[in-house]
């Protein structure tokens, strides 16, 4: 696999090298059965640049063809209450601002279809949802009879399904060729100007004013801001009428409807392209700083003999392990969704234990690895008698 050399968003050849790791796991969420398969997961190597026309920042070094999505993948995150409240409240939003009732819905990277059933247990529309790590097994909805689920990877031959509402969430950041992705997302929808497209995914904004290098890893190949995301829909025949962050900030929420030809900005946080600039130009100067700090912390607690773990055992916990090249310094990493505990970390090869597990392990340090579940981590240790410190990772 050749490195890219073109902007995958907009095509310019003019390229800035932002961050470099030789070594990290190609998959982060792809659950396991051994501590030798952990160990031995394929690697590849995550070479980060940076647009400076179009503010768009990918892995020059990402080849697809060693990503394999499938059942065994366990990205959903619905056994988190705090999610689930977010899960609602954006499906809420979507019901109050289109209606949806009899209508086609077609979501793709539907994951388990959590959001997708959601959504028609909440308007009555129809659906399908497409991904290749679809469980039918964890759908129990009576709404479920009106959807229609597609284990397969989303591409051209879908492109004929003519929705009236398209949803794409937590998926374009796995996609290399962004703009070939779009112009299939285009074709799908086809020229039927009401069709609204709604794409969800991290916002990278936040991941360079935290340097949040655990935010960096091989699944996600490509990272928008809100300016980056919205210029890729207007470049692709989209007209963007809505555009947010969400989730304190972490994630991106657009909405849009197809157009006969590129379209102007019109949105205030488009406006971007100088900060992401600056931005992109501090990461860099600061991050060895940032993970020099996290080493000192480490040794620090290791010299005081405090065992240190790990809450959250999807991506930012695999990157973080990986950069850092973590071992036996984190006595344990947590998970709450049951279907990962017992099962290994891709690359460093520790199991992953459930809540339940930590009176065993009696963490004195547990490091947050989403800030935002910091109240339910808190509440579900004092429930099993347990205060370690909590340490958001920031
Ligand atoms: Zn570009």
């Amino acid at each position: 696999m050749s490195r890219i050399e073109a902007c995958p968003a907009c095509a310019s050849p003019a390229l800035e090298p932002v961050w470099r790791v030789p070594s990290v796991p190609v998959h982060s969420c792809l659950m396991v059965d051994s501590e030798a398969e952990a160990r031995a997961f394929p690697r590849g190597e995550l070479d980060l640049v940076f647009c400076p026309a179009c503010g768009f920042l990918f892995n020059a070094a990402f080849d697809p063809t060693v990503q394999h999505y499938s059942p065994a993948y366990e990205e959903t995150q619905v056994f988190s209450p705090r999610f689930l409240r977010f899960l609602a409240e954006l499906c809420e939003d979507q019901a109050a601002a289109y209606e949806l009732r009899h209508r086609l819905v077609v979501e793709i990277g539907c994951g388990k279809g959590d959001f997708l059933v959601a959504l028609a247990e909440r308007t009555g529309c129809r659906g399908i949802g497409i991904d290749p790590g679809f469980r039918p097994e964890r759908v129990a909805s009576p709404a479920a009879s009106h959807l229609t689920f597609v284990r397969d990877l989303y591409g051209p031959t879908w492109r004929r399904l003519a929705p009236d509402y398209l949803v794409c969430r937590h998926t374009l950041e796995h996609i290399g060729p962004v703009s070939a992705f779009l112009r299939t997302v285009r074709e799908t929808v086809g020229e039927r100007p009401e069709t609204v497209v709604m794409f969800e995914l991290p916002d990278l904004r936040r991941i360079l004013i935290e340097r949040a290098f655990w935010d960096l890893y091989y699944e996600h190949a490509s990272y928008f801001t809100a300016g980056s995301l919205a210029r890729l829909f207007r470049r692709e025949r989209f007209s963007v009428h809505a555009l947010r962050r969400c989730y304190d900030e972490q994630y991106l929420v657009l909405e849009a409807r197809p157009a006969p030809g590129p379209t102007a900005p019109s949105l205030p946080l488009e406006d971007d392209l100088a900060e992401t600039r600056a931005l992109i130009a501090a990461f860099r100067s600061g991050i060895a700083a940032k993970r020099e700090g996290f080493e000192e912390r480490l040794a620090a607690w290791r010299a005081e003999g405090r065992r240190v773990a790990i809450w959250g055992s999807g991506s930012k916990a695999v990157s973080f392990l990986a950069v850092l090249g973590l071992g036996a310094e984190i006595a344990a990493v947590v998970d709450v969704n049951p279907h990962k505990r017992g099962r290994w970390l891709a690359g460093t090869g520790h199991r992953i234990v459930g809540p339940d597990d930590l009176p065993e392990v009696r963490p004195d340090v547990v490091l947050v690895m989403n800030p935002i579940y910091l109240e339910e981590i808190g509440r579900d240790l004092a429930a099993r008698g347990l205060a370690p410190e909590l340490v958001p990772m920031r």
